[in-house]
């Protein structure tokens, strides 16, 4: 049915430019490789995971590097991922993707899953600015047909509770009530996708609110997940650096949120600083770990002082093939009465400047 409605979401799968920006995402998605999460489930550690923080990191740099030379001979068609037993690769040590469950588990204790670096104790019943507690909760999941076409159906899981207080959001009831939806494991998670797919979702979707502060969440569900799926982090990539690093060898594509290019409009409208230099190093970071579609919300008269400067941060670093949704849903929702230049609708001639500068600046792949 949803081929009815979504006929762009099967005309993507001729697309030679969505084809090259994601080509590891298709090849996971047509069954040709595994996801990401899987090859790092067969990666050994050799680490005691009772050792130091310090520790821990530094095995988990070793395994990083096994990490890519594994995915190499993969993805070369070299080894054959059913050939790696896990047995053997738990044998004396741990798989890369227990390591990584183990360090998001340490963050908990001090959480700096985020760049707001809160440092409290989740685990005690402490709560930092987004108020996610130590266990996550689930507001909502179904398959989301009003992706972006690559990606649809997507098996989508929205979380409750958010790292920014965007004034205008649309899921405002989920984003600043971290309250809110149910408390959700990680094996009842892993059942759900391993379900989702047989269903034909095209990947699994982790969002919110927002996925950062519940990724000890996100990195023990896919350790449970039997299926090969591709993970897809959609974030506002306001994430830490110790965040991104449990992120590289997990996720095979990173749907982002570049909305501001001035770090005023950024704490005006999100009330969260230094967005940009996050936002954009996190974006660096993503796309030499793995796949990247940026979407970018235009916002009404924010066209010279966000539009403009993201999208030629992106040409600029990321080159012109990268996937880039430029999107006119821009809606006055929550308190953006109280800011009287956001208080409206975009208009259409807004929108057509946004694809002028776009296309100016040089993105050659946007989303249609
Ligand atoms: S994830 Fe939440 S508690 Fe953790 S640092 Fe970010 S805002 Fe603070």
């Amino acid at each position: 049915m949803w081929r009815v409605f979504r006929p762009d979401s099967i005309a993507v799968l001729e697309d030679r430019r969505a084809r090259k920006s994601l080509a590891r995402y298709f090849a996971v998605m047509e069954g040709r490789l595994p996801a990401r999460f899987l090859v790092s489930k067969h990666v050994p550690v050799s680490v005691k995971l009772s050792v130091s923080d310090e520790e821990l990191w530094s095995a988990h740099e070793r395994g990083l590097k096994e990490f890519r030379k594994l995915l190499a001979n993969v993805d070369s068609g070299r080894v054959k991922l059913e050939d790696v037993k896990l047995e053997d690769v738990k044998k004396p040590g741990v798989s890369l993707l227990d390591l990584k469950v183990k360090l998001a588990r340490r963050i908990l204790k001090s959480c700096h899953f985020c760049e707001r670096r809160c440092g409290v104790d989740r685990t005690a019943g402490k709560r930092g600015v987004c108020g996610v507690g130590e266990r996550s909760r689930m507001a909502s999941e179904f398959m989301h047909y009003g992706e972006e076409s690559v990606l649809v159906p997507s098996y989508t899981i929205f979380f409750a509770g958010c790292t920014f207080h965007c004034q205008f959001c649309q899921n405002w009831d989920i984003s600043q009530f971290p309250d809110s939806g149910v408390e959700v494991s990680q094996q009842t998670l892993a059942r759900l996708i391993e379900e989702a797919q047989k269903d034909g979702a095209r990947n699994v979707n982790f969002v919110g609110g927002e996925p950062t502060p519940n990724l000890h969440t996100i990195l023990e569900t896919l350790n449970e997940c039997k299926v090969s799926i591709p993970s897809i982090f959609n974030s506002n990539m306001y994430c830490s650096m110790e965040a991104m690093e449990l992120l590289f060898g997990v996720t095979d594509v990173y749907l982002t949120d570049f909305k501001y290019g001035s770090n005023e409009c950024a704490l005006r409208y999100s009330k969260v600083p230094n967005y940009f230099e996050v936002v954009a190093r996190n974006h660096r970071l993503a796309f030499a770990d793995a796949e990247l579609i940026i979407r970018h919300l235009v916002l009404p008269a924010n066209l010279e002082c966000c539009t403009r400067p993201v999208l030629e941060w992106v040409v600029r670093n990321l080159g012109g093939m990268v996937r880039t949704n430029v999107m006119n849903q821009y809606r006055a929702e929550a308190m953006a009465y109280n800011y009287p230049e956001i208080s409206r609708r975009l208009t259409a001639a807004e929108f057509e400047k946004a694809l002028e500068i776009a296309r100016d600046v040089g993105l050659q792949n946007l989303e249609p």
